[in-house]
């Protein structure tokens, strides 16, 4: 939490009241942020009641005991919420609990003999907790709340929403739809009424061609093999978004925010939603219009997990030559451990199954990225064909959506990405986290109706500079403050290890020169470099920040076309006061910032032209005469001198550098002869 609310404005929070997990998020002027308590910001969206229709159990702790409580443990209500009993009748294979008709035939659940609750008492329950969260983490009674709801809720259901809110003590300032929410998120349909400026930023549209002296990246990750195994803290998996190689397609830079058309595809773990919007930026503020909506009530996650667990069935029962019955407690395990599976492969390109059978016998198995998305491909290919028939509806071709905003934790899958950025023919926005984004969005419609102003890093301007790390820890700049966005800048770096195969490529904003005076960002790593000698490989980086102030950061290798990519938003957590306070610092800084970057360009110039040194010595020493050989000696022990003393004088240690070069060009050129006459 970036900072608490002053009395100058109302508390106005942002709530997503899911159909699996819920959240509450707050935005002050450093932009939205979820509201955590000691248990997290997500909240499971169950709730457990005892035999006497008490509350027994909210949250994680009704979600985990869910099996054996089935009857009584209320989950996915939100599909209950507002609806006839004759409208939920396809929803009643999947709830094990009893869903009964109520006054005027609505849907309301039978929770013990006595006692029938009607969904939006549970979802009160669950909203309840929310606030109480929310006002642990402010410190402040909280009363208001925007609370969204999918696109395609009718009247009925909305006004179920806001009953639920004034059960649970809340004031419902407004109902925002869910996609509507997420593309506030991100800034679209917020801010400035007018289009971008088409001035040329600073670092020029034009990508930078090769950079001869490249500059050598920051430290390997070592990210080795990776493997999964059912001893494993299944928990540890990451689910970050990461950076995704797999993208297609070019950003379109030049979208006016004003008026734009935007899909929303919203994958969760059981339910899939399209939405196509228009966004209108008016005197009143933003208006959404929902052009199409389209879906599939049972498509998400889930599907993926029983796929990998009919497999593990399978092959266990041909390995073991008998049909098992496995007990629902070991179906249970299979299905976490699925899951896990799958996330794995999301960020890695191979998983390894490990599943003891008891006596001694072992389930043993390596699994692919390629296999699994084959095994998806008919499902994402369903999610597809629901985007094109929202397309349809909205009697819009794909090229003209300006922007893909993906929402549920299934858009974490690379496959999905790249068949939406194929069909959209763009990079969808992923910056964000895809489970948060629509609670941060309601936030920051809260934030709006409380007068809480963000505009000010809201402008078509980048207010800190944007770059990343180089060895030695030192901060290559690539798009400079004050440049006009859209904004565009390639530069080249290289290795600075022998046969270097992953670099690190750290993202960071500011205008000191050092990484450990800037804010991290975020980092990716580009993998599967052919090995090659230090300073051969040619990584191209691009950074490429958008009208809506989304930062794009691609790396491809040249010689062998690896490339990744990772998108961030530069401004989030940002306010007015740390901009200004990171430029005070760079201008007092300025001198001795400019020394310490010198140092380590020194240092790493030093140290790259000692190696080649010695490698010439290697080739060609037996040449040389002895004085020949002195010189050189006592002219790399200066500079070594240099490289190890803490804080040598940049200047002597330019000359000692250039006076090692200029005594060593004679072996130079021997060495490049001998080289010759090998190569003839
Ligand atoms: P949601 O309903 O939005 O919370 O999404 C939950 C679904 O997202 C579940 O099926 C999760 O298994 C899935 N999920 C979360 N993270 C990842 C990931 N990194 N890769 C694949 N699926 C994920």
């Amino acid at each position: 939490m970036s900072s608490t609310p002053t009395n100058e404005h109302p508390i106005i929070v942002g709530i997503d009241l899911g159909t699996t997990n819920s959240l509450v998020a707050w935005c002050d002027e450093s932009g939205p942020c979820i509201l955590e308590d000691e248990n997290g910001g997500n909240l499971p969206s169950v709730v457990r009641y005892d035999e006497q229709g008490n509350v027994a159990a909210i949250g994680k702790p009704a979600r985990d005991h869910a099996v054996e409580f089935p009857t009584t443990t209320l989950f996915s209500v939100k599909r209950l919420m507002g609806r006839g009993i004759a409208d939920v009748q396809n929803e009643l294979n999947y709830l094990p609990y009893a869903v009964v008709a109520g006054e005027h035939n609505t849907a309301r659940v039978q929770v013990t003999e006595d006692k029938v609750v009607s969904p939006q008492e549970v979802s009160a329950i669950i909203l309840r907790e929310l606030k109480a969260k929310a006002e642990k983490a402010l410190g402040k009674t909280v009363e208001k709340a925007v609370v969204t709801v999918p696109a395609y809720f009718d009247d009925a259901q909305r006004q179920a929403t806001r009953d639920a809110g004034r059960i649970a003590g809340l004031d419902v300032v407004r109902i925002v739809n869910e996609p509507t929410a997420a593309a506030l998120a991100y800034g679209l349909g917020v801010g400035e009424v007018d289009t971008p400026s088409e001035t040329p930023n600073k670092t020029g549209s034009d990508p930078v061609s090769l950079n001869v002296n490249a500059k050598p990246l920051a430290q390997p990750n070592e990210s080795g093999t990776v493997s999964l195994n059912t001893k494993f803290n299944t928990e540890a998996c990451t689910t970050g978004s990461g950076a995704d190689p797999n993208l297609t397609g070019e950003l379109d830079d030049d979208l006016d925010h004003a008026n734009s058309t935007v899909a929303v595809f919203d994958l969760g773990g059981g339910t899939f939603d399209v939405s196509i919007l228009n966004l209108q930026q008016t005197e009143q503020g933003i208006v959404d219009q929902v052009v199409a909506t389209s879906g599939d009530t049972h498509l998400g996650g889930d599907d993926v997990d029983r796929m990998i667990v009919e497999l593990i069935q399978k092959e266990i029962t041909v390995q073991l030559g008998q049909e098992i019955d496995f007990p629902p407690s070991t179906r249970q395990a299979f299905r976490s451990f699925a899951e896990a599976t799958k996330i794995r492969l999301s960020n890695s390109e191979y998983a390894q199954l490990e599943i003891d059978l008891g006596e001694g016998r072992s389930y043993q198995r390596s699994i692919t990225r390629d296999e699994l998305e084959e095994m998806m491909t008919p499902w994402v290919d369903r999610a597809i064909a629901c985007c094109k028939e929202a397309l349809k509806k909205a009697d819009l071709p794909p090229e003209d959506i300006d922007r893909v905003i993906m929402v549920g934790g299934s858009t974490r899958i690379p496959l999905v990405r790249k068949k939406v950025g194929e069909l959209f023919g763009t990079v969808p926005y992923t910056a964000l986290n895809p489970d948060e984004v629509v609670a941060l969005g309601a936030a920051v419609q809260g934030s709006i109706l409380a007068g809480i102003n963000r505009d000010m890093l809201l402008l078509d301007v980048i207010p800190l500079s944007l770059g990343i790390e180089t060895l030695g820890g030192a901060v290559a700049k690539l798009v400079m403050s004050n440049t006009t966005i859209p904004a565009k800048a390639t530069e080249m770096f290289t290795t600075h290890a022998e046969g270097q195969t992953n670099v690190k490529i750290h993202i960071l904003q500011g205008e000191r020169e050092l990484v450990k005076d800037c804010r991290s960002l975020g980092e990716f790593d580009l993998t599967g470099i052919p090995p090659m000698p230090a300073g051969l490989p040619k990584i191209e980086v691009t950074f490429l920040v958008d009208a809506n102030g989304v930062l794009n950061v691609s790396a491809v290798e040249k010689r062998s076309e690896k490339a990744a990519r990772v998108q961030i938003i530069p401004n989030h957590g940002l306010t007015r006061e740390e901009v200004d306070r990171m430029e005070t610092e760079s201008m007092t800084h300025a001198r001795e910032d400019m020394t310490a970057h010198q140092l380590i360009d020194l240092r790493n110039q030093a140290r790259l032209d000692m190696r080649a040194i010695e490698r010439q010595i290697n080739k060609v020493g037996d040449e040389l005469d002895d004085a020949y050989r002195v010189e050189i000696a006592q002219k790399v022990a200066i500079v070594q001198k240099f490289v190890d003393t803490e804080n040598p004088d940049a200047n002597e240690f330019h000359v000692a550098l250039d006076a090692m070069d200029k005594a060593t060009i004679r072996l130079a050129e021997l060495a490049i002869k001998q080289t010759l006459a090998e190569e003839q």
